[in-house]
């Protein structure tokens, strides 16, 4: 049975991981942006990005002013067992929160929509958002926090299925002159896009593929991957560059996910994972023990299985049909 202090004290730590060290595929990509990019004020920006993050993991503060708002992830293995169940987890992935809000520190940033409560906790009501999956054969649990800044940097549309491949670029161009232009999010950012799925599925999805993928994964469909390539690169053709100044490199990477949706549209989002891509991500052990990394693995075969998982032995109501 996984003990519930090592699940809070493992979620205590990725917090601070996650607000203050700059995961490293996103950092190699922005490696990357820095070694091509062309416009002045875009390479200065993306140069004191590279400087800020040595600086906040020397001092051990977090990289952004703004520490966004933490979030989790969590994957349960099919024969994990968990001291005081979910609802004990839950209690301590919002402790964990509250506590690193004090202790890191984040910037308190969750309040009411109306009345503009604070707690200065970083909780409130749902908040913080935890998402979760499921893998078989496993008995642990991994836990994953996402520090999602970038407040705007999100958009939707419902396009037709006859828009086809060109809607899709249609719509992911606008999106990106719009959030440059506007400064909607701080690039050079890692573009999560979701297709397909009802709308709320879409937004899960397109906010998944931008913060729970490493630069550089690709989907495992080849035609997918294709337009994840392509998509990449037209991204970074717009002529705006880091922070929407003139330049080369406005996308990190670019990460499409797909969910079946209804026959009469195809449903878009598309997200901004921001220059402050804060993830962490561990492996609880049955015994505790907490193995850390930066690649969530959130996306798998498992979670993307497609067909049905039919009963050898047909129940009797089937059997009727
Ligand atoms: S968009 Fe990201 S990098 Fe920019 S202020 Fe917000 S959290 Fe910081």
């Amino acid at each position: 049975m996984i003990p519930i202090d090592s699940l809070e004290k493992t979620a205590q730590e990725l917090t601070a991981k996650a607000a203050i060290e700059i995961p490293d595929d996103y950092l190699t990509g922005l490696r990357a942006a820095a070694d091509t990019e062309k416009g002045d004020l875009s390479a200065f920006v993306i140069q004191a990005m590279l400087e800020n993050y040595e600086a906040a993991k020397e001092d051990r503060r977090a990289m952004c002013a703004d520490t966004g708002v933490p979030r989790w992830y969590v994957k349960i293995g099919n024969d994990a067992r968990i001291e005081g169940g979910p609802v004990a987890l839950e209690a301590a992935l919002r402790r964990a929160t509250a506590d690193a809000t004090n202790g890191v520190p984040l910037r308190p940033n969750r309040v009411h929509p109306l009345w503009r409560t604070d707690h200065n906790n970083n909780c409130g009501i749902n908040a913080p958002e935890i998402e979760y999956s499921f893998h078989p054969d496993a008995d642990w649990i991994e836990l994953t926090t996402v520090h999602k800044g970038g407040l705007f940097g999100t958009d939707y549309r419902m396009l037709f299925p006859g828009d086809g491949i060109d809607g899709i670029k249609k719509f992911y161009l606008d999106t990106l002159v719009a959030f440059g232009k506007r400064g909607l999010a701080c690039q050079p950012a890692i573009v999560g896009i979701g297709l397909g799925g009802s709308k709320d599925t879409c937004m899960v999805l397109g906010k998944q593929a931008a913060c729970l993928r490493v630069v550089g994964s690709r989907n495992p469909d080849p035609k997918i991957a294709a337009l994840e390539d392509e998509f990449k690169e037209l991204g970074n053709s717009i002529g705006m560059g880091a922070m929407g100044f003139m330049g080369t490199n406005m996308v990190v990477d670019c990460n499409i996910e797909v969910g079946y949706c209804h026959t009469g549209g195809m449903p878009m989002s598309v997200h901004m994972f921001c220059l402050s891509s804060r993830r962490a991500c561990a492996r609880v052990l049955d015994s505790g023990k907490a193995e850390y990394r930066t690649d969530p693995q959130w996306f798998t075969d498992y979670s993307r299985r497609e067909g049905v998982e039919w009963l050898t032995e047909q129940p009797a109501s089937r059997q009727s049909v």
